[in-house]
């Protein structure tokens, strides 16, 4: 890979750029010298609780200035699918105040009323309850027409010292559980429906976009349904153990220790390529 190549960058946030309140290590001098040399960063997340004025603001905090209009997340995929695909549906958001106010400022009818729910919506929420599942329940199991769907695939979100928190995927299961209805979509990386939505606003091209993230099942898999180059950066989920025992599908064409190894001119020394890579394509990146 030759980063003379790549025109944009996207960044996942958590166990990427950040963990918790403290930016990675060399995370700040990456993105401005990737700014410095012209190419277009996006932060990705798939982390529904915030706005992206929330993740913007938290960037800039930790010395990385960010606008919002460079901060894709779940949640705009998530808004984009149901005026799309379900426009004029009654929407059961399970999720926390940014849900609601996105899907509010789209005009989508909020209800919690399981006779009238078309959708629910299952999200990271820590505000999830047992009233929230009885009317998932009601909707879905009781009077069979809402369909469901989840904001985000991620079990649980990295914190600082190896802790997290549980995910849309456990509030997804706990809906699953009770109701025996399937999650029919879901929204955020790896979906290519979140890169098309990203395309569309800032005009990336797949094939010259370099997508970095932490989580193999989420951001790199993103990068191969999507058609961009995938960097693993081993400073969230991901060791060198899992990366070994993870199905070729997921291998990344990059490994970088830490965020600023992507800075050494040339070919790095330490740069590993995944040798499960079609014949041919190493080369092409190299
Ligand atoms: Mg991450």
């Amino acid at each position: 890979m030759i980063l003379d190549e790549i025109e944009s960058v996207i960044l996942d946030l958590d166990g990427t750029v950040y963990l918790g309140e403290a930016a990675l290590p060399g995370a700040i001098r990456t993105v401005t010298a990737l700014r410095d040399a012209g190419k277009r960063i996006i932060f990705c997340s798939n982390n529904p609780t915030k706005h992206p004025e929330d993740y913007a603001a938290k960037l800039t905090r930790l010395g990385i200035p960010a606008d919002p209009a460079e901060v894709f997340t779940s949640l705009a995929a998530t808004v984009r699918w149901v005026l799309t695909t379900m426009p004029g549906a009654a929407v059961f958001p399970i999720g926390e105040q940014p849900l609601h106010d996105a899907l509010t400022a789209a005009g989508v009818d909020i209800c919690d009323d399981p006779a009238r729910i078309d959708l629910v919506i299952s999200s990271y929420d820590r505000t999830f309850d047992y009233r929230k599942l009885q009317i998932a329940f009601d909707a879905l199991w009781f009077h069979r027409r809402a369909r469901l769907v989840a904001t985000n695939p991620d079990r649980f979100c990295p914190f600082p010292g190896g802790r997290g928190e549980p995910d849309a995927a456990s509030i997804t299961a706990a809906i699953n559980a009770c109701t025996g209805v399937a999650c029919e979509a879901v929204f955020g990386k790896p979906e290519a429906g979140l890169l098309d939505m990203i395309a569309d606003a800032t005009g990336l091209v797949p094939a010259t976009t370099l997508m970095i993230g932490d989580r193999l099942s989420t951001d790199i898999r993103f990068a191969h349904n999507t058609g961009m180059i995938g960097a693993l950066v081993l400073t969230g989920e991901t060791d060198r153990a899992m990366l070994a025992a993870a199905p070729a599908a997921d291998h990344p064409h990059v490994v970088l220790e830490r965020l600023d190894d992507l800075l050494v001119a040339a070919l790095p020394a330490d740069t590993e390529f995944a040798d499960t890579e079609p014949a041919g394509t190493q080369a092409d990146r190299s």
